[in-house]
C-alpha cells in the first residue's frame, strides 16, 4: 500500500489508506482514543475503538513524537467535531492497523508553541527537534520558495547561475577572513570568501554578461546582534550596465517577489524612494532609514535606496579607506577626480544600498573596469605598488584584456526572509545557525583537532588564552 500525505487524505473519504508520521498528542474520550498524527503536510485525527483490540492496545502505549504508520478508512467527522481551521479538519481516520516505526524519549523541549521563550542553548543543541516546530518548518519552506522564485525570475532574465570557489584568497570586504591552512603548501592559507566579488567581476571579463549565484559568505566579525559567521547572499553581476539598470532589475524582482509570495503585504511606495546618504544622515540619523509610515503594521514593507555615499573615509591613522567596496567606480562626475586623486573627501561612489524597514538588505555598485581606475583606489588607500600587485595583480591583469563596464548587487537572503516572515532575527530562518558568539551547540563546533592533524598542517598552538 502506498503512503499518502496527510494533506491529501481529505480527498479520499470512504477509502482505505496508509499514512505515517509523528504522534502529536493522544487523548481519550470515554473508551475512544484519539491521536493527532503529524507529517510534513499536516495533521490528521486518528480514531481507535476498543473493538479493534490489536490496534487499540498498541495505541494505548504510544507517546508524543513516536513515529507510527497506520492504515484505515478515511471518514467524515461528526458535525460537532469539525475543525475548519485545518485542511483535514472535516475528516478523520478510523484505524484498523498500527505499526510503531520508532519510539521517542521525552522531548528535551516543547515543540507545540512558537518557541520564542525557550532558551537558545537548548534550541540549538536540539535544533533537529526545534525544526519540528510548525513556525520553523514554515520558515524553511518560505525560504525555499523565495530562493526558487529568485532563480526562476533571474533565469527568465537570461542570467546564469555559476558556482565559485570556497577555498580562495582573502578579499577585502572590510571584515576579517576565516582562513584555512593549506596542507600541501605548508605555511600558506586559503581564505573563505567574504563574498564572490572578484570572481563575479572576472565572469564579466569572461564575457558571461549576466551571472548570479546564491552563495554562502564568511566573515569573521565580533559578535554583534543579529550576525552570523556565515550567511547567504543573492550575488549578481551584469555587463554593459549603469547604476540605473541594476537598481531597476533589483526593484522589479523584489516587487514581483512580494506580489507573488506575500500578496498580503503592502509595499509602502513604488518606485522605491531614493535617499542620498547625506539626507539619510540628516533626516534619519542613519544610513539605513526606517521610513515606514506605520511601524505597528506588520505587513507593511518600506523599501528605499540609499545612494551617493562618500567613496572614502578617513582611517584612525589619518589615511583613507573605502566605505563600501574597493572595486566600486566613482559616480561618473567624480571619475576624473579619482584618476587624478583629487578632492578625495568629495568623491561619491556609485554604491547603492537597498534598505527594508530599517534593515540594510543589500548593496552593490558599478565597478571600475579599467586597471587604471582600480589601481588609483588602492593608491589613495596608501597601498604600495608591490602590495597592490600581490593582492590584486590578477584583477589588474584581467582588466587589460577587454573588460566590459559592469556592476551588480548582493541582497542578503537571511535578513530579507526574516523580515518577510516577521521574525525578530535571522537565526529563525536559518536551518542550523550559530549562537551569537559563533558556536554550534549541536555539533560542538568549533572544537580542538587531533595533534596529528595539526602536525600535518605544520601548525603549533602557541598558547591557549581563555577569554
Ligand atoms: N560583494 C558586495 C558585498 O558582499 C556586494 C556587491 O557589491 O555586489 O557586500
Amino acid at each position: 500500500m502506498i503512503r499518502f500525505l496527510i494533506k491529501d487524505t481529505a480527498k479520499h473519504v470512504g477509502e482505505k489508506l496508509k499514512v505515517s508520521g509523528w504522534v502529536n498528542v493522544r487523548r481519550a474520550h470515554g473508551k475512544i482514543l484519539f491521536v493527532d498524527l503529524r507529517d510534513i503536510s499536516g495533521v490528521l485525527q486518528l480514531v481507535f475503538v476498543p473493538s479493534n483490540k490489536e490496534a487499540y492496545e498498541k495505541a494505548e502505549k504510544i507517546r508524543p513524537e513516536w513515529v507510527i504508520e497506520v492504515r484505515g478508512q478515511i471518514v467524515k467527522r461528526p458535525e460537532n467535531m469539525i475543525n475548519s481551521k485545518i485542511e483535514t479538519g472535516q475528516v478523520e481516520m478510523s484505524v484498523d492497523e498500527l505499526n510503531v516505526l520508532s519510539e521517542s524519549e521525552t522531548m528535551p523541549l516543547s515543540i507545540e508553541t512558537d518557541g520564542y521563550d525557550i532558551g537558545e542553548e537548548v534550541r540549538m543543541k536540539y535544533r533537529y527537534l526545534d525544526l519540528r516546530r510548525e513556525r520553523l518548518k514554515n520558515n524553511l519552506i518560505a525560504r525555499y520558495k523565495l530562493v526558487k522564485f529568485i532563480r526562476d525570475f533571474l533565469g527568465n532574465e537570461d542570467f546564469i547561475e555559476i558556482e565559485t570557489p570556497i577555498l580562495t584568497k582573502s578579499t577585502p570586504e572590510g571584515a576579517r577572513d576565516y582562513i584555512v591552512p593549506a596542507r600541501l603548501n605548508p605555511g600558506t592559507f586559503y581564505a573563505l570568501p567574504q563574498s564572490p566579488q572578484q570572481y563575479k567581476q572576472l565572469f564579466m571579463v569572461a564575457g558571461l554578461e549576466k551571472y548570479y549565484q546564491i552563495p554562502r559568505c564568511f566573515r569573521d566579525e565580533d559578535p554583534r546582534g543579529d550576525r552570523q559567521p556565515e550567511f547567504t547572499q543573492l550575488d549578481l553581476e551584469m555587463s554593459f550596465v549603469e547604476r540605473e539598470d541594476v537598481m531597476e532589475l533589483t526593484e522589479r524582482m523584489f516587487i514581483s517577489l512580494v506580489k507573488t509570495l506575500y500578496p498580503n503585504k503592502k509595499i509602502q511606495e513604488i518606485p522605491f524612494p531614493r535617499i542620498t546618504y547625506k539626507d539619510a544622515m540628516e533626516k534619519y540619523k542613519s544610513d539605513r532609514p526606517d521610513i515606514r509610515k506605520n511601524k505597528d503594521n506588520k505587513d507593511l514593507l518600506a523599501f528605499c535606496w540609499v545612494i551617493d555615499f562618500p567613496f572614502f573615509e578617513k582611517t584612525d591613522e589619518g589615511g583613507w579607506t573605502f566605505t563600501h567596496n574597493p572595486f566600486s567606480a566613482a559616480k561618473p562626475e567624480f571619475r576624473e577626480d579619482l584618476l587624478n586623486k583629487k578632492n578625495i573627501e568629495k568623491i561619491l561612489t556609485s554604491q547603492y544600498d537597498i534598505v527594508l524597514n530599517g534593515s540594510e538588505i543589500g548593496g552593490g555598485s558599478i565597478r571600475n573596469h579599467t586597471a587604471e581606475a582600480l589601481e588609483k583606489v588602492f593608491e589613495i588607500m596608501g597601498y604600495k605598488k608591490e602590495r597592490i600587485q600581490q593582492n590584486f595583480g590578477h584583477m589588474l591583469e584581467a582588466f587589460k584584456y577587454g573588460a566590459p563596464p559592469h556592476g551588480g548587487i548582493a541582497p542578503g537572503i537571511d535578513r530579507l526572509i526574516s523580515i518577510l516572515q516577521n521574525e525578530p532575527n535571522i537565526r529563525e530562518v536559518i536551518a542550523f545557525p550559530k549562537t551569537g558568539d559563533g558556536r554550534d551547540f549541536m555539533m560542538n563546533a568549533p572544537s580542538e583537532v587531533d595533534k596529528k592533524q595539526l602536525e600535518e598542517l605544520h601548525i603549533k598552538i602557541a598558547k591557549k588564552t581563555k577569554k
